[in-house]
């Protein structure tokens, strides 16, 4: 055979395996490497795992996600949500979003449950959670598919890797007060997404601060008992020293206006006599007396209210006798319906005490004070200031239209769930600095096994929340990230020039129970969708049949 023979047949060869590689996509030639339990070193230990559902529950994971991914950060974009009815709304809010969503896969179900639990836990970083969720899903994919390693080792990696984090996060935290600038930063730092940020970033701040001290409970702070966020289309915006009923007189020939009140809380039964019970007593002179009889227990009952020196009385039965109302009428009470849930926080600010039966009426101590009560007719609300006693602010937000009101009010509200969290836990640097610069030290976590490549998994979603803020600003994400890794632990990128800077000088800070709580949750769902193996149809699984199946 001639040399040049040789060479025709390898560069046949050649030929071929170029061909080849060309005709089949990149995929299938994964699929044949994974699925080949003979090739190579790298045998592949998930060989009994299907891929179709983790396939097609992280691609329905990595939808859901896209759709909230760009709202994440100050730059990020609003999206705006259309109904069947052509209703609009336009949000930056995560689980806003995602629990307008309609018609969406099951297992990306989760994926709002989970920032729907953030929500309610601390009240702000669902984007986070859910941006950081979507990466491990992805990562952990890669691992399981590419590089055949077992979902439960990547699972037991990521609870590991999470663990870690967080506690290096915390370890990181600062302690902070309430009188501190740096209260101010994070309220700022989790408004900075928001419609109308800044000027919502300070209603929240100065309520916050006149309630002080008052919204200590059990050596930590709660402010959703001190500060009542009110929506309202038609309001300025602001802060005011007490409390704020959405309600009118009983009657608008009571008092608008009542200094140095003193305040009952009424529960006691109010009710008229049953009509059906009149009605079935035919004869005149039984109804009769059965009227005048009504007439005089509410003069005792109106009576016996009054005896206590209230001038200002709270109601919170179902019904009032038209007689009752009547004599509060006459005898210049100021009379407010309120409900069962109001009663609390009333009880507390005013110091009354809810009275529930007759007998309670003769005890000392059942009534309460407000310095000034008054009805803003226009407004169609009651104010109570008790300047006095203080320990309650409310927040009047307001939106030219109800939609706006509405996202201006969802912000108010994580400004406050921001706050507390960052007083009661401590806080962190933010713009994803915080994550970003805890990733070499969870990469020195040993594991054993092939358990230690699902730090991975967390590792990637540690660096992809700052990648995503960046991104969303304009920027090459992964080159600044790249570019601000090795700089000391607070620095990150400034948002509007693309430097690196140093976070806390920013003031760019985030609550750590946020962080804490997003990696956790993300971890969670994560670990959820990559047990998955198969999506199954089932007959029935409403909670009765699954416990009888489990007995
Ligand atoms: P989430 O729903 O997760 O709270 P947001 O859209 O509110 O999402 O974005 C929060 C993230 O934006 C946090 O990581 C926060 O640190 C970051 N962030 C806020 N302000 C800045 C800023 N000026 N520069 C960089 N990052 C910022
Ligand atoms: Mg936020």
């Amino acid at each position: 055979m001639s040399i040049g023979t040789g060479a025709k047949i390898i560069s046949f060869l050649a030929g071929i395996s170029y061909t080849f590689i060309f005709v089949y996509s990149l995929q299938d030639i994964e699929w044949y490497l994974v699925s080949n339990p003979n090739y190579g070193v790298w045998r592949p230990m998930a060989e009994n795992v299907e891929f179709n559902a983790l396939e097609s529950n992280s691609n329905a994971v990595m939808a859901v996600a896209d759709t909230v991914r760009t709202t994440l950060g100050p730059k990020g974009l609003d999206k705006l949500l259309i109904d069947q009815a052509m209703n609009r709304h336009i949000s930056n809010d995560g689980v806003t979003i995602l629990l307008s969503l309609r018609a969406i896969h099951p297992v990306a179900r989760m994926i709002v449950e989970i920032a729907e639990r953030q929500e309610q836990l601390v009240g702000d970083g669902t984007t986070t959670a859910v941006v950081m969720a979507a990466e491990m899903i992805k990562e952990g994919k890669r691992l399981v598919k590419e590089l055949g390693v077992h979902p439960t080792k990547v699972v037991e990696g990521i609870e590991g890797g999470v663990k870690e984090a967080c506690q290096l996060l915390e370890r990181g935290a600062k302690k902070i007060s309430l009188d501190e600038i740096a209260l101010d930063q994070v309220v700022k730092t989790s408004l900075s997404s928001k419609l109308d940020g800044k000027k919502l970033s300070l209603l929240v701040i100065s309520a916050l601060r006149s309630v002080e001290k008052n919204a200590m409970y059990n050596g930590s702070y709660d402010f959703e008992k001190t500060i009542m966020v009110l929506r309202r289309t038609n309001m300025e915006d602001k802060v005011i020293n007490g409390i704020v009923l959405e309600r009118k007189r009983m009657d608008p020939e009571m008092p608008l206006e009542l200094k140095e009140a003193r305040v009952m809380i009424a529960r006691l039964d109010l009710k008229p006599v049953k009509e059906a019970w009149v009605k079935e007593n035919s004869k005149y002179a039984e109804i009769l007396n059965m009227e005048n009889d009504r007439v005089a227990k509410s003069k005792d009952l109106v009576n016996s209210l009054l005896a206590t020196g209230a001038n200002v009385i709270l109601i919170a039965s179902g019904e009032v006798d038209q007689v009752i109302e009547n004599l509060l009428v006459a005898n210049k009470v100021l009379a407010v319906r309120i409900s069962i849930e109001e009663i609390e926080y009333l009880s507390r600010y005013t110091g009354a005490k809810p009275v529930r039966m007759l007998d309670d009426l003769k005890k000392s101590d059942i009534l309460g004070k407000a310095d000034h009560i008054y009805e803003d007719e226009d407004n169609g609300v009651i104010y109570m200031d008790n300047g006095s006693r203080g320990g309650m602010a409310t927040m009047i937000v307001s939106g030219t239209t109800k939609e706006t009101s509405l996202e201006r009010w969802r912000a108010a509200i994580d400004g406050i769930n921001a706050a507390e969290a960052a007083l009661n836990k401590g806080v962190v640097v933010g713009g994803g600095a915080a994550e970003l610069h805890v990733i070499e030290k969870v990469k020195n976590l040993r594991l054993k096994g092939l358990e230690q490549v699902g730090l991975d998994v967390v590792t990637s979603a540690l660096e992809s929340i700052m990648r995503q803020i960046l991104t969303n600003a304009g920027f090459n994400g992964l080159e600044k990230v790249m570019a601000v890794k090795a700089s000391p632990d607070t620095f990150g990128i400034d948002i509007d020039s693309g430097d690196p800077v140093d976070m806390w000088k920013m003031g760019v800070l985030d609550p750590l129970l946020v962080k804490t709580m997003a990696l956790e949750a993300a971890g969670e769902i994560a670990k959820a969708v990559l047990r998955i193996d198969r999506n199954l149809a089932a007959e029935d699984l409403s909670q009765q049949a699954l416990s009888e199946t489990k007995r």
